[in-house]
């Protein structure tokens, strides 16, 4: 069978419901499988995190400033870390909920077909680079 003839011809082949069902388990797969990494990633980062606190809480007393000033950009970092692992986990649950929708593939912003090359790449983008330039643009 010939995965790619769906994606490849004719009109509405682009969009989600013209992909082949062996693409899209493909496609899933590699979604799971990014999900699981990114949820063992930020459990591990959890555990750090806690940990960082614990040593912090234990040794408060003993601080010079500059020590505790260290502690808080370390402190920091692991939870700027810990919100970056969780939004991409959820973009990846995100993208997975779009997929069984039959909505995965579509941008969000423009609802224009993502070219698959950014999906080959970015298998949990849910807009396209245009959309995507602009809600950044807009949130900073
Ligand atoms: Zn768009």
């Amino acid at each position: 069978m010939l995965v790619n003839g769906a994606v490849v011809t004719g009109k509405g082949a682009s969009t989600a419901k013209g992909r082949s069902t062996d693409e899209i388990d493909q496609i899933r797969v590699l979604l799971r499988s990014r999900f699981e990494e990114l949820n063992t990633e930020y459990e591990e980062a959890v555990t750090q995190n806690h940990r960082l606190r614990l040593v912090e809480i234990g040794d408060a007393a003993g601080d010079d400033q500059a020590d505790s000033g260290s502690k808080t950009a370390e402190r920091d970092a692991a939870t700027s870390l810990l919100r970056t692992l969780l939004d991409r986990r959820t973009q990846a649950e995100h993208a997975m909920q779009r997929l069984d929708e039959g909505t995965y593939g579509n941008c969000e912003g423009c609802s224009n077909p993502i070219p698959v090359e950014r999906l080959e790449v970015f298998p949990s983008a849910t807009t396209c680079v245009h959309c995507k330039q602009n809600r950044e643009r807009r949130a900073s």
